[in-house]
This record gives structure tokens, C-alpha cells and sequence, in this order.
């Protein structure tokens, strides 16, 4: 709407690689978080803290929603905060999204962000602000309590453990199989029968043993193992995966 905008629109998966070669190609002011998964977002938060970055983090699923800006060096950052913040395993296609909950998220990011941009610090949220629009409840909490000093991304030591490549999530084409294995950043032992519990309540045919789960869909097969890695069956593109992966994986 604003001839005098100018958009460079970049398509790819966004990892550390990634992040610091967009980081060459222009000035940042300020990171919106517009993405789908935990993963993504650490290490964002990550890169935020390491350049000094403010970044502002949403989310929703169903009809719940949340938003709070981190401003390096000075608030609690996505790390400190992670066990304070209602994961659930829930994503928008096992739980489902209603549009005006995305439209609230956005607003509260955008509105946040102009104050931003134009320097009026003084105006801006300093709470992590959820609501939940189906049950007509607005909570905000006051974060600042939640600094750790030992937060490994914004701590007193830093080490930024997901801009570590070698660490992330990593993907890999099977040979000649039509598949792709996804690999999480760290390995974490996965109870099977409370995934397979949940896929199933959508709708999903899901086999189990004790060792893996199947997931049946669409042209897609997702085999998932104890140790949280899967294989992606019925293609051999990377981003594909992923993005099956989060999907129903979280
Ligand atoms: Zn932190």
C-alpha cells in the first residue's frame, strides 16, 4: 500500500547459515517473528542476542495466543522464558486455528513494532501478554523476574548453543528411498503413545510399536523413532519434510 516501501522477499529455511547471510545483505532493526516451530525460534533468539537485536516473538493455536518483545540486554530472553510459556505440543494442525486469533497476535507484534521503530520505548509492553479468545481471557506476566544469569543465550556466559550448526536439526535425503530423515537438534527421548494418542484424535492412521510410530497421510508416510528422529516417506525435498515434520510433530 506504501509506494514508498521497498520488500525484498527471500524463500528459504531459515537456520544460523541462513541468518548470518541475510544479515550481510542488509540492516536490521528488527526481527517479527512470523515463524511455526520452537526450533526456528531458538535460534533466532539466539542470533538476536549475539548481533543485540530486538525481536518479538508470537504465537497462536485454536484460540489462544501470545506475544512479548525481547529486547537484548535488557529483558529475559525465548530461552529464560520457555518453561513459563504453555507449549502443550499443540500446533495449528493438530489443534486447529481460528483466524481472529492470528489477527490479535499480529496486531499486538505490529503495534509493538511501530513503537519500536520510532523510538518511543517509553510506550512499549514490558509483559508477555497471552489471551485465549473462546474463553474470554487476557493474562499479562511480568517477565523481568525471569532473567537467568546462567541462560546459556543471554546469560552472564553466552555460548548460543542453537546458532551451533552442528547441533541443529539436520536433514538428510535417503538414498534412492524417496525419503528424507529428520534429525532433532537434540536427541530427547519421545513417549510414543501419547503422539500416536493425539494424532489419532485428528483423524490420522497411526501404527505403533514399541520402537516407532507410522504416520499415514495423504501421499506422505512419517516414520517416527523413540529418540524423536523420523523419516519423511514419499519425497526427497528437504523443506518438504521439515515442514511435515513440524506439522504434526510440533
Ligand atoms: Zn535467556
Amino acid at each position: 500500500m506504501n509506494s514508498d516501501c521497498e520488500i525484498d522477499a527471500y524463500v528459504c529455511d531459515v537456520g544460523p547459515v541462513e541468518l548470518e547471510q541475510l544479515k550481510a545483505k542488509m540492516n536490521i532493526d528488527l526481527i517479527l517473528d512470523g515463524t511455526d516451530n520452537f526450533e526456528t525460534r531458538l535460534v533466532i533468539n539466539d542470533f538476536a542476542q549475539k548481533y543485540h537485536l530486538p525481536w518479538i516473538y508470537g504465537a497462536c493455536v485454536g484460540s489462544y495466543g501470545i506475544s512479548y518483545t525481547i529486547i537484548p540486554r535488557e529483558t529475559p530472553c525465548l530461552y529464560c522464558l520457555l518453561e513459563a510459556i504453555p507449549l502443550g505440543g499443540a500446533t495449528c494442525d493438530t489443534a486447529g486455528i481460528i483466524s481472529p486469533t492470528v489477527q490479535l497476535v499480529t496486531s499486538l507484534q505490529l503495534v509493538e513494532s511501530l513503537k519500536l521503530l520510532t523510538e518511543n520505548r517509553n510506550a512499549m509492553r514490558d509483559t508477555l501478554y497471552t489471551f485465549d479468545l473462546w474463553e474470554n481471557s487476557t493474562r499479562e506476566l511480568t517477565i523481568q523476574p525471569l532473567k537467568k544469569s546462567d541462560c546459556p543465550c543471554c546469560g552472564d556466559e553466552k555460548t548460543h548453543p542453537f546458532l551451533d550448526v552442528q547441533a541443529m536439526s539436520r536433514s538428510a535425503v535417503l538414498c534412492g528411498r524417496d525419503a528424507v530423515q529428520i534429525r532433532p537438534s537434540h536427541y530427547h527421548q519421545t513417549d510414543l503413545e501419547i503422539v500416536a494418542n493425539k494424532l489419532r484424535e485428528i483423524g490420522l492412521v497411526v501404527k505403533k510399536n514399541d520402537q516407532l510410530l507410522i504416520i499415514e497421510e495423504n501421499r506422505h508416510r512419517i516414520v517416527l523413532f523413540k529418540d524423536g528422529r523420523a523419516i519423511v516417506h514419499g519425497t526427497t525435498d528437504k523443506n518438504e519434510a521439515k515442514s511435515i515434520y513440524h506439522r504434526y510433530l510440533g
